[in-house]
């Protein structure tokens, strides 16, 4: 009985997610988009991730709780100050994942939002005149009144759904994609979906968390992450971190306009 009830709550809470204060944008790029995220920023994704995109000329977007900075967690190591000096001097973006990598949804709202603002403010303060733009959100859905308070704080916001950006999107949820075995993908169901984005002229977002040869249940090793970069290499589509294919978004609408 609990089971069942769990998974009507859930269902419930994924309908208002994705139903409620949503901020649309149609998604129309002569170039299909492609980006890769790394949340909660363990070493792996830095040295052995970064490293392979770095190889097929892109960078990413590692969304970091500032308070896991050297901890170890699930997913390995997380990050030093050095690791995210390093990477914002390479050219990748830093995103906000709240500072204690709370439970989105369970979390009082207030403190939701409080951890957000530390995050912000220990980001100034150890990387002078760097700022997240971007958010992901930690552990499940959005409540629909957090969605609408974080549009005062980020240009956007993403979540999982295993889908990619088609047509419309909304900036308070955008959908990703996961690499990991816990979602059990495999190659060819990443070419699909690779390709499915692209001839629908989207935005693919990929997310993991530690590129390692044993990966945690929400990681996956450099072998598979290689052949999904190298895809997404060749596939035509422009491999950008979040920040800049939104950009792009906005340059192409803003030009069409005039
Ligand atoms: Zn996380």
């Amino acid at each position: 009985m609990s089971t069942i009830l769990s998974k009507v709550v859930s269902k419930y809470r994924r309908l208002v997610a994705y139903r409620l204060n949503r901020r649309m944008v149609s998604i129309e790029t002569q170039v299909p988009l492609i980006s890769f995220t790394f949340d909660d920023a363990p070493i792996t994704a830095f040295h052995t991730g970064g490293n392979i995109l770095h190889s097929y000329g892109a960078r990413a977007t590692y969304f970091v709780s500032l308070g896991l900075l050297g901890a170890t967690t699930e997913v390995g190591t997380i990050a030093s100050i050095d690791d995210l000096l390093r990477a914002v001097n390479e050219g990748h973006e830093l995103g906000c994942h709240t500072f204690d990598h709370l439970y989105t949804w369970q979390t009082n709202p207030k403190k939701f939002i409080e951890s957000i603002t530390r995050n912000k403010l220990v980001l100034e303060s150890i990387i002078p005149g760097i700022c997240f733009k971007t958010f992901a959100y930690p552990i499940g859905v959005p409540r629909p009144s957090v969605k609408s308070q974080l549009e005062k704080h980020f240009l956007c916001c993403r979540g999982g759904g295993q889908i990619p950006n088609v047509g419309f999107a909304d900036l308070n949820l955008l959908k990703a994609y996961f690499i990991d075995k816990r979602n059990n993908v495999d190659i060819e169901s990443i070419k699909k979906i690779i390709d499915h984005s692209i001839s629908s002229s989207g935005w693919l977002i990929f997310a993991t968390h530690d590129v390692t040869e044993k990966p945690s249940p929400y990681g996956c090793t450099p072998h598979f992450f290689t052949e999904v970069v190298k895809y997404a290499a060749q596939s035509g589509a422009v491999i950008l971190p979040v920040i800049d294919a939104l950009e792009r978004l906005q340059l192409a609408k803003e030009t069409r306009i005039e």
